[in-house]
């Protein structure tokens, strides 16, 4: 069973993502802090633990389970992401079937060359006689922070969007070509890195995290 830590000395936290660039972005976005935070891949650079099934309902659900199931895995404390796309006119769709919303239409385990273009072009045949004005959602990211035996902090962000009707922008990764932030007149893959994380829903709930964190251990010392 994890010990409760008695100090902020005594704990490390690991990130529950296997994906470099969202470990990088997630430790650069959490700045400085007053324990250890590591990635996955130092902590089991052989790959021995495997990937828990996303089984839930809602994304803090899964963003629950997954920070547990690293936690118990690796003795550690564990943050773990989840995130995605609700579209209104979809009834919230694809919500937690983001990453495999058109998987039906790929091979099986596609990479993400493969699987974002198939997300997007299923996306506009859902909304394909959806009106301007009804093609509203919201990107969504939940964190949560497990000891092992509980949920310490949790944190949510959000921005909401419209879905365009084509494809705009190279940066950024899955739907951000489709999804348009009509105060700037563009969608989130044509916003430089920096821009995208300085208002995306991850860098919201990621410098959430990074406030309650430094609370958190202020506070136990
Ligand atoms: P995950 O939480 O990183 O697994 O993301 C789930 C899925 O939601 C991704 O595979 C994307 O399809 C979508 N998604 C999450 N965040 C973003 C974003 O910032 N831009 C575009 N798509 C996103």
């Amino acid at each position: 069973m994890t010990q409760r830590p008695v100090n902020s000395k005594a704990i490390r936290i690991v990130l529950a993502t296997r994906n470099p660039g969202k470990s990088r972005e997630i430790i650069a976005t959490l700045g400085p802090l007053p324990v250890e935070v590591v990635s996955l891949a130092e902590i089991d650079p052989g790959h021995s633990i495997a990937e828990p099934e996303e089984t839930g309902l809602t994304f803090a659900d899964n963003a629950r389970d997954k920070a547990h199931y690293y936690a118990r895995a690796t003795g550690c404390w564990a943050l773990a992401d989840d995130s995605g796309l609700e579209v209104d006119a979809l009834g919230g769709e694809p919500g937690v079937y983001s990453a495999r919303y058109a998987s039906e239409d790929c091979p099986p385990e596609p990479k993400r060359d493969v699987i974002d273009p198939a997300n997007n072009a299923k996306l506009l045949r859902c909304l394909a006689n959806v009106p301007e004005e009804l093609r509203t959602g919201r990107f969504v990211c939940t964190l949560a922070v497990s000891d092992g035996q509980r949920i310490v902090l949790e944190s949510r962000g959000v921005i909401e969007g419209h879905i365009g009707h084509e494809l705009q922008g190279q940066n950024g990764f899955g739907y951000d070509p489709l999804f348009v932030l009509r105060d700037r007149g563009c969608t989130m893959a044509e916003l430089p890195a920096d821009d995208k994380n300085a208002i995306s829903h991850r860098g919201q709930a990621v410098r959430k995290m990074a406030e309650l964190l430094r609370e958190y251990f202020a506070a136990i010392g």
